[in-house]
């Protein structure tokens, strides 16, 4: 199950950033939600992603976290000609100027923690004016 390794590699990620947030004396931060950017042609299933995720949060830092995805489109640069091209889906790696097979991907592949949103530290008393 691909997502689901995903899903505890990303909680693993931000438990550990969490932990070393944290001071002494202070309880680890929780997190609120996180933002991945995933790579069109990484393979993954944001949907079933989402869903491991939350498994995956049960009883960590996470708990009650939410997942929202960033799509990174897919990008192809040609060795030989140094074209660039988005792929699409299926990926069309045959560059469109000069017909090389011989091009890489240069974006579509990531898999990355974007952002963390941590829920706020509860403050005493907080001075209003008016
Ligand atoms: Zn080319």
């Amino acid at each position: 199950m691909h997502e689901m390794s995903i899903a505890l590699a990303v909680v693993g990620q931000v438990e550990s950033a969490a932990r070393a947030a944290k001071g002494d004396d202070d309880a680890a931060p929780t997190a609120r939600g996180v933002t991945l950017r995933v790579g069109e042609l990484a393979g993954v299933v944001p949907d079933s992603l989402r869903f491991c995720f939350e498994l995956a949060c049960a009883d960590t830092l996470l708990a009650g976290a939410e997942l929202s995805t960033e799509t990174v489109a897919g990008r192809a640069r040609c060795a030989p000609c140094d074209a660039d091209w988005a792929t699409g889906l299926p990926p069309d790696l045959c560059c469109p100027r000069c017909g090389s097979g011989a091009s890489e991907l240069t974006a579509g592949r990531e898999l990355e923690i974007a952002e963390v949103r941590w829920a706020e530290p509860a403050r005493v008393t907080t001075p209003e004016e008016d």
